[in-house]
This record gives C-alpha cells, sequence and structure tokens, in this order.
C-alpha cells in the first residue's frame, strides 16, 4: 500500500474542513456504533478464534466501553467544541480571551493486542470526535481482530477519513517514516522507544501507553477477603496479560498466609481451569515461553495443607494440582503464584504480563514506599488498607499511572479519570474529556478591541511610564 498516497489524501480531505463541523463529527460516530451493533457476533468471534476471550469478557472489558464512550462523546461534545471564554487580563483590557479547541489533522493509532478492539476504538472515538481523521494500524498478533476491523471500517467509512493499515513492525516502520500530527501508541516500553524517536524526526507529538511492574500493596489493616477477591480477578482476567494488572504482590508478614489461604480458596471458585470459557491461553509460543522461564518451580505456592484433596475431583479442581500447571498444546498457563520470591528473582526484573503473581512480604510501608519510590514508576498501583494515614501516603509519595484503594484495575472504567502512564509507563492520557484534549491543539485567542487602550506600552518610554507598567503589570 502507497502510505505516502493515503496520508496525502487524509491531510487533503482534513484541509477541507468538514472534520470540523460538529454534525458531521456526531454522524461518523453514530455510525461506528452502528457498525459495531451490526458485527457483534464477528468481534466476538475474531477475539475468541485470536486467543480465546470470551464473549462476556470481551462485552465488559472491550465493548461496553466503546459504547459508552461513543455515547459520552455524543452528548459533552457539543460543550467541548464552543470555544471556551477566560478571563482577560487588565493589561488586555479592553478585550476578550478564548480557547479554541482545534483538531490536529491526520493521526495515526498504533495498537497493542491484549485488548484489541479497544486499545484501537478508544484513542480512534476521541481523534474523530476531536475533527481529525485517523489511521489505525492494529496488531498483528491478533490476525482475525485485525482483519475484521479492517473489513468493517475500510468498507464503511471513506480511506481519506479513517482507515486501518493491518500489519507488523514493517508496516508500522514504513509508515513512521511520513508525517503525522499525532502519533498515539499502546504497546511495550521497548517498541514505544522507537516509536518515540521516529515520530522525533517530524516534531510529533505522540501519547505512550506503555506497560511496567504495577504492585498490589496489602496492608495489615486491609479487609482481606475483599483483598483476595479483587486482587485474583484483576491478576487473572485475561489469564494476567492487561497492561494494568496487578504485577506482583507486596503483603503485610503478619497478614501473608492468610491471605494466600484466601486468593487460594478464590482461584478455585473462579474456576480458571484449562478450557473454561473466561480464561484464555497465552497470546503465542514466543510469550508461552517467556513466561515458562520465570517460573521456578522451587518456588509455587502450592496451597494450605487442608485445601490439598479437599475436593476429591481429578485434576484442576483442586489447588495444588492446578497451580503452575502448563499445556504446551492449548498454550495454557494456570493461575500460579510464586512464594519466597526476592526483588532479585528473574520475575521480578520485567513486566510479567502472564498469570504468574509474585508474593513478598514487608513489615513497614514506610520503608516499602521508600523501596517502591527509587524504582521505575508504574502504569498501576493499588493499595489494600482501611487506614486513612496508610492511604495518604500511598497518593501522597508514590507516584504511578492510575490505581485503586481497595481495588484493583476499576479506575480504568471511570470516564472522568484519565488514563495513561508516568515516567517509563508512558506520557499522555485519554478517555473522556481527556482524550478530546489530547487529539485537539487548545488555541488562544485574545480578541482586542480597537478603543480604549492605554498608550504607555509604546515607546517613547519613560521613567513615568515605568511606573506606571510597574503598576500596571504587578
Ligand atoms: P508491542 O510493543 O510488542 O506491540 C505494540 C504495537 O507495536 C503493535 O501494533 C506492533 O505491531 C507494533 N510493533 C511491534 N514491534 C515493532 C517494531 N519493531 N517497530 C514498530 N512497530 C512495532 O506490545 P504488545 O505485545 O502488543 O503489548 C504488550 C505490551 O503493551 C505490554 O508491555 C503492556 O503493558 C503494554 N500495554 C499497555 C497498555 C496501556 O494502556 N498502557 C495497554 C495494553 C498493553
Amino acid at each position: 500500500m502507497d502510505f505516502e498516497k493515503l496520508i496525502e489524501e487524509q491531510r487533503k480531505f482534513f484541509r477541507g474542513h468538514s472534520t470540523k463541523k460538529l454534525e458531521f463529527r456526531r454522524t461518523q460516530l453514530r455510525k461506528l456504533r452502528d457498525l459495531l451493533r451490526t458485527h457483534e457476533n464477528e468481534l466476538y468471534s475474531a477475539i475468541e478464534a485470536d486467543f480465546g476471550k470470551s464473549k462476556f469478557d470481551t462485552y465488559s472489558t472491550e465493548l461496553s466501553f466503546i459504547f459508552r464512550e461513543i455515547d459520552f462523546y455524543l452528548k459533552k461534545l457539543p460543550a467541548w467544541i464552543r470555544p471556551k471564554k477566560v478571563r482577560t487580563g487588565l493589561s488586555s483590557l479592553p478585550g476578550k480571551s478564548r480557547i479554541y479547541y482545534e483538531p490536529l489533522g491526520c493521526c495515526l493509532i498504533i495498537g497493542a493486542w491484549n485488548y484489541p478492539y479497544q486499545l484501537t476504538l478508544l484513542p480512534a472515538i476521541a481523534a474523530l470526535a476531536a475533527g481529525n481523521t485517523v489511521i489505525i494500524k492494529p496488531s498483528e498478533l491478533t490476525p482475525e481482530c485485525a482483519a475484521l476491523m479492517a473489513r468493517m471500517i475500510n468498507d464503511s467509512f471513506s480511506k481519506e477519513y479513517f482507515h486501518v493499515v493491518p500489519g507488523g513492525a514493517e508496516e508500522t516502520t514504513e509508515l513512521l517514516k511520513y508525517h503525522f500530527d499525532h502519533v498515539f501508541f499502546t504497546g511495550s516500553p521497548r517498541v514505544g522507544r522507537m516509536i518515540y524517536e521516529a515520530a522525533a524526526r517530524h516534531l510529533t507529538p505522540v501519547t505512550l501507553e506503555l506497560g511496567g511492574k504495577s504492585p498490589a500493596i496489602v496492608c495489615e489493616t486491609a479487609n482481606l477477603e475483599v483483598a483476595a477477591r479483587r486482587i485474583v480477578w484483576g491478576k487473572f482476567l485475561n489469564a494476567g496479560q492487561t497492561c494494568i494488572a496487578p504485577d506482583y504482590l507486596l503483603v503485610h508478614k503478619k497478614v501473608h498466609q492468610r491471605l494466600l489461604e484466601l486468593m487460594e480458596e478464590q482461584i478455585l471458585q473462579f474456576d480458571y481451569r484449562s478450557g473454561s470459557t473466561h480464561y484464555p491461553g497465552i497470546i503465542n509460543r514466543r510469550h508461552f515461553d517467556r513466561l515458562k522461564a520465570l517460573i521456578d518451580p522451587g518456588k509455587i505456592y502450592r496451597g494450605h495443607s487442608q485445601n490439598i484433596g479437599k475436593i476429591n475431583t481429578p485434576d484442576d479442581t483442586d489447588y495444588a494440582r492446578m497451580t503452575g500447571r502448563i499445556n504446551e498444546q492449548e498454550l495454557f498457563i494456570a493461575p500460579t503464584m510464586l512464594v519466597n520470591v526476592e526483588w532479585e528473582d528473574p520475575c521480578m526484573q520485567e513486566e510479567i504480563f502472564g498469570p504468574i503473581l509474585p508474593v513478598l512480604t514487608f513489615e513497614d510501608l514506610d520503608k516499602l514506599l521508600a523501596r517502591l519510590i527509587a524504582l521505575e514508576k508504574p502504569l498501576a498501583a493499588y493499595l489494600f488498607s482501611n487506614n486513612r494515614q496508610e492511604q495518604q501516603k500511598f497518593t501522597g509519595q508514590f507516584s504511578f499511572g492510575g490505581g485503586c484503594i481497595n481495588d484493583t484495575l476499576m479506575h480504568i472504567s471511570n470516564t472522568y479519570l484519565p488514563f495513561g502512564g508516568v515516567g517509563k509507563s508512558g506520557m499522555g492520557h485519554y478517555h473522556g474529556r481527556f482524550g478530546f484534549e489530547t487529539f485537539s491543539h487548545a488555541k488562544s485567542v485574545l480578541h482586542k478591541a480597537n478603543w480604549g487602550e492605554p498608550s504607555i506600552k509604546y515607546p517613547p518610554y519613560s521613567k513615568g511610564k515605568l511606573k506606571w507598567i510597574r503598576r500596571l503589570l504587578s
């Protein structure tokens, strides 16, 4: 495909100003919503074929986000695109100051595979709503989803407005040779760096939605039943292949054993077995082998003794038999908690991005926070505590992209909260109003009256003028 021509056509279309009209934008958003509704069953089938994700998970963690975002934008857009009046300083009176949110132009959105619809379409909704043209490059690791998105969108929208380019590293590298007005990337820090470098050649602004090691901390004061349920859910959803999943667990020594027991019960209750409809496989052989190498068999938490054999059925209905299990053919790795883990262990060096949960203990929250602060800033962090001081220390001292107190993952579901990383976990954010601002330029305009201007700002200057200007500008 001739990318240069595609980008040029998009830029030409953008310069025609139609994307700036409110009704045009709303019509396109409604069209996208109808398209997704019409193809809903195909969307479920494609993701199931790619990595066995269930209809329930696809709806609750992908499509519902997309439909909600479209509805939110349809409702809020008229107010957001209206020029915003702000105060005018004395030195510029008489005059009026306004902020105009104008679209940037032609935007490139590069997606990751783990939530293939949400991670490409949520930024696309924000970009289109903000009045831009969009090219999506979905991940090649979910080929069915990428092909379906290309078919759906490319058949329904004109190429010069909204287009999907399937492909992998080669296509992305080729696309990035050209000038875009914004590049929005979701993926690993390793590739994020390459994207940033390529965009820098054109001085193109970027949003980088990256990953990292996101901790979950459980204090002595926490409600342990709640913590166990919410951590197990957040960690093993999508078989741990979620950018904001708790990567590792830090538990107060006094409640460590009890929490492990409760989590073990929870894992059994949630029924994460091979072939179960709500527990997908690992995306590919490379990631499967990488994850397998992180499991130290001597450190697998096998369950507390009373539970072993409690459920008298074979195989994986028993926690002790299930944990650490892998199936090479199905690329299946059972939920696996690792204990007696040291900070130097291989599983603590890089983002895990799979169903392996290292568990470490601590005794002093202050010392723990000091240690965490010295590491790279994570994309997410979670604290389980019922003590206000502990909660304040967590939010006040520890820098992370976003997170929860007494829950996991759910901060992502609030349209009123920005979603994005900080430091090595990313730059920029989106969701709701924050996405609209990411894909807009806030243009400042001072509209000055032609009368009533004090002449003291103009030369020639004098001591008297200086006296007055000091008063006026202080
Ligand atoms: P990835 O970085 O391997 O791939 C992301 C995208 O980059 C894909 O579209 C891929 O085709 C492209 N790509 C890959 N190699 C490239 C290269 N050499 N040159 C140019 N483009 C290239 O990431 P992934 O495996 O798809 O996703 C996993 C990572 O993404 C994890 O680190 C995870 O934490 C992160 N992630 C972050 C978020 C977030 O919102 N912050 C969401 C999901 C995933």
